[in-house]
């Protein structure tokens, strides 16, 4: 399977950012893994005109579950492949946090992304008190088989493992600890899609940064990562691509 560095700005870049997309693809035109950038909404059709022609893929970061209607503030999945998108995030922590999102809201929002050809990465984590109460697998494995479409194939979904503790805090689980919960990630993707669990993208996400990006994509059932804070300088950025 070829591995996905995938970067995601959050509500991070206005128009002076797309510099480091320019960068990015100059110093990256033809990387042994996919790239691909997650700007605000505000930025995904001018990222993707710098983008055309380059080896960096464009994505959004939420999509609404329906194609159009009265929904103020929302952005359906075909907008997003009108803007240029190939790719959405959904069901990130941080939209679990800041607007409730339910398993049931990210499946219904997966379905919208796949019905519209768009790649979804379906984001799933514990918190530190689910770790800490030893529920870790229990977690990560109800909310995969929540928020993912049964009829996903490997060609339209991508999981990131993002425990809630790692994001933004420069603290990582062991090595260990992601290699157990990919390895359990891939079984549950297996019993929720069938055979084509083994080929879709597990991306580990949370503090990833070029320092430690070499050791966790050696972890076995790690095809890459969901990149906060380091998706933004190129360098940071580029220097992760180079480690996949
Ligand atoms: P950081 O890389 O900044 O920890 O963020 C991870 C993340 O939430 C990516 O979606």
């Amino acid at each position: 399977m070829r591995k996905l560095a995938a970067g995601n700005w959050k509500m991070n870049g206005t128009a002076a950012a797309l510099a480091e997309v320019s960068a990015l693809a100059q110093a990256h035109p033809a990387p042994a893994c996919d790239m691909l950038l997650c700007p605000p909404a505000t930025l995904i059709a001018r990222m993707a005109d710098v983008a055309r022609g380059t080896a960096i893929k464009v994505g959004g970061q939420d999509c609404h579950a329906r194609s159009s209607g009265a929904h103020t503030g929302d952005i359906s999945a075909e907008m997003l492949v009108d803007s240029g998108a190939s790719h959405v995030i959904l069901g990130h922590s941080e939209r679990r946090t800041d607007h409730g999102e339910t398993d049931a809201q990210v499946l219904a929002k997966a379905e919208a992304a796949l019905k519209a050809g768009l790649i979804a990465i379906v984001c799933i984590g514990e918190t530190e008190a689910e770790r800490d109460a030893g529920r870790t697998l229990d977690v990560v494995g109800t909310q995969l088989h929540g928020s993912v479409p049964a009829d996903a194939t490997a060609a339209n979904l991508v999981i990131a493992y993002e425990p809630v503790w790692a994001i933004g805090t420069g603290r990582t689980p062991t090595i260990a600890e992601i290699a157990e919960v990919h390895a359990f990630l891939r079984a549950r993707l297996t019993a929720r899609i069938g055979a084509a669990a083994a080929d879709v993208p597990l991306l580990y996400g949370g503090s990833v940064k070029p320092s430690n990006a070499t050791e966790i994509f050696a972890v076995p059932h790690v095809d890459g990562a969901l990149v906060g804070g380091a998706s933004l300088k190129a360098a940071d950025f580029g220097a992760i691509v180079s480690a996949l």
